[in-house]
């Protein structure tokens, strides 16, 4: 019937054009097509939690995200793995692919089926996390092995990608001794994975790994056993990037060994769900609602349809007299 029924299970196929099309309804607001995509988005979210690995990746401007992760793919391609690329851009409220395309300098292949990269802005229009953020992920993390959905900035960048991700890898670089104290103090969420990049510069990286290990000493990341790992890299002579590969697998197995995985995923889309309706209608609107109850029934199942369904609900309750002008 629709054009989704052919696209959706080309995006599970890994179908870049697809994949790029999904993305293009997604940020086409018209009010006929978001129940269509709502429920469109929950098969492939469904479908999905339990595939692929969705890998925050984050840090200071310089710190060499970008090198870094275009390293991360020339090897992720090489095991043949597919890989999808969110990049998140803090700043701006524009949504859409091109404007946003060229802040992160990514090397790759854009011809290479397997790679796909797209930019999103990470404020939605009621300036809480971005709902298309979410919606992104769960499209790439259908169509892709491995994703990368990559944030700008320390301290609040982490928390907040923490509702999207697996694994939080975070990017420093030499003599970064604030981000050491934000990790001590317990500011920032506490990365699974920590890369000091730029080894290739010697003793002050040295330094910076040293430290950041034995501040690791005292700290732990809350989930169950999962004792967050400091590596040494330099996205310049490539070296490093294996082993950052191996610890971000072994952090993925940690996560279905221990069940976690699916179980994460569950929450973070409620969690999403009530965050998003907290930021459009605010905590008072969302208790009085009444919504945090069908919330939980329905949002794990169905988070997309759900979200759509809570909004009209709520939008009913609070705003009866604007409903019935209609
Ligand atoms: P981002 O802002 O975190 O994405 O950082 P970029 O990847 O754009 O890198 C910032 C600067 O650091 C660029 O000039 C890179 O060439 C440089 N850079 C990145 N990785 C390395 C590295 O491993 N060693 C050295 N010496 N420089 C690097």
């Amino acid at each position: 019937m629709s054009d989704l029924d052919q696209i959706l299970p080309a995006v599970s196929s890994g179908d870049k054009k697809a994949v790029s099309r999904l993305f293009n309804l997604l940020e086409d607001r018209r009010a006929e097509k978001i129940d269509e995509v709502a429920e469109a988005l929950d098969k492939l979210y469904l479908q999905s939690l339990d595939r692929s690995h969705v890998i925050g990746i984050t840090g200071p401007p310089g710190a060499g995200k970008s090198s870094l992760l275009s390293r991360l793919i020339q090897h992720l391609r090489e095991k043949k793995k597919s890989v999808g690329i969110l990049a998140i851009d803090p700043s701006s409220k524009i949504s859409g692919g091109a404007l946003l395309g060229d802040r992160i300098r990514l090397q790759y292949d854009a011809s290479d089926p397997g790679v796909f990269v797209r930019s999103m802005a990470s404020r939605g229009e009621y300036g809480g996390v971005s709902d298309r953020t979410f919606a992104g992920t769960i499209v790439l993390r259908s169509a892709f092995d491995v994703v990368f959905v990559e944030t700008v900035g320390v301290g609040q960048s982490e928390s907040e990608i923490a509702g999207f991700v697996d694994s939080i890898l975070l990017v420093i670089q030499p003599g970064s001794g604030d981000i050491l104290q934000f990790l001590k103090a317990g500011i920032m969420e506490l990365p699974h994975v920590l890369a000091v990049n730029k080894m290739d510069l010697g003793e002050p990286a040295q330094k910076t790994l040293h430290e950041v290990r034995a501040a690791l000493g005292h700290l732990h990341s809350g989930e169950s056993d999962w004792q967050p790992k400091a590596l040494g890299c330099s996205a310049l002579d490539g070296k490093g990037i294996a082993e950052i590969i191996d610890v971000l697998g072994r952090h993925r197995e940690h996560l279905t060994q221990n069940n976690l995985l699916e179980k994460n995923r569950t929450r973070q889309s409620i969690e999403w769900i009530a965050q998003s309706l907290r930021a459009m209608f605010g905590h008072r609107g969302v208790e009085k609602s009444g919504a945090t109850g069908e919330l939980e029934n329905s949002g794990m199942n169905s988070p997309f349809e759900t979200m759509q369904k809570l909004i009209t609900e709520i939008d009913t309750l609070l705003y009866p007299a604007s409903k019935t002008k209609e």
